[in-house]
């Protein structure tokens, strides 16, 4: 079953287009990458399918739901759940307080705090910390988990290993995982090839404001000339 749909969306930042015709389609239960150079757009089309910048054209829908023209609180509503690069969680409040906030107006329907502290026993032992004190991959998880907090369905992550040690990359790989096998939807962007290989099914690949390419995980790794001719690996 599809879960969101893009279709031929065009977005842009008042004269400059950054998004001119992109088309993706992502399962339920999947865990896709969206991959480009810097620049490419990763980030604006996680921010338009948030809602957090209008659209100009094109239809996006969310569990056959057109959502495109929303606002991102509502959208967040029918179950998008946004980790941009800067983390988004409250950097005066603490840990605790931070999960006590289940937000986005779905009630606590979601994971447990007895759940997220087992699943992420780093976040137990700094409940009572701040956000602000925590260090980046803390953050991390600490972003991740107010999303499991509110039983999203769709969680739209970009770049959650930037400026991460390779253990703590590893850890966010796991975590990763097991969140898929969870049940939930992730549509990661990555700047960091190798561990988007390591942990997604499927890759579309962002160029010139358009999907390009998409591809299995397999496809992809076999593949060098889209790699190179794309992405500059
Ligand atoms: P990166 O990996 O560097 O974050 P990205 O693929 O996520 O890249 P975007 O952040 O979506 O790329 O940026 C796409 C283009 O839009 C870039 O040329 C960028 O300079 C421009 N852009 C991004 N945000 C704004 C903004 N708020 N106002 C104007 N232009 C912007």
């Amino acid at each position: 079953m599809t879960l969101l749909r893009l279709e031929e969306v065009h977005a842009a930042y008042d004269e400059s287009q950054v998004l001119t015709g992109v088309s993706l389609e992502i399962a339920k239960g999947e865990l896709v990458t969206l991959l480009g150079r810097n620049g490419a757009g990763k980030t604006t089309t996680l921010r338009t399918i948030m809602g957090l910048l209008p659209p100009l054209s094109g239809r996006i829908s969310f569990k056959g739901q057109q959502i495109s023209g929303l606002v991102p609180n509502r959208i967040a509503k029918l179950g998008v759940g946004y980790v941009p690069e800067e983390r988004g969680i409250f950097p005066s409040l603490t840990v605790s307080e931070n999960l006590m906030f289940p937000s986005w107006g779905r009630g606590e329907t979601g994971w447990s705090l007895e759940r997220i502290y087992h699943f992420f026993p780093r976040l137990h032992e700094r409940a009572a910390h701040k956000g602000s004190q925590l260090s980046g991959g803390e953050q991390q998880m600490l972003a991740i988990a107010r999303i499991l907090r509110a039983k999203m369905d769709l969680l739209l992550l970009d770049e959650p290993t930037e400026g991460l040690a390779p253990l703590l990359v590893e850890t966010i790989g796991t975590i990763l995982k097991e969140i898929k096998a969870s049940g939930l939807t992730v549509l990661l962007v990555e700047q960091n090839t190798r561990f988007a290989c390591q942990i997604a099914e499927r890759h579309h690949i962002l160029y010139g404001g358009r999907i390009v390419h998409t591809c299995s995980n397999d496809e992809f790794m076999r593949d060098m000339d889209i790699q190179h001719k794309y992405l500059g690996v």
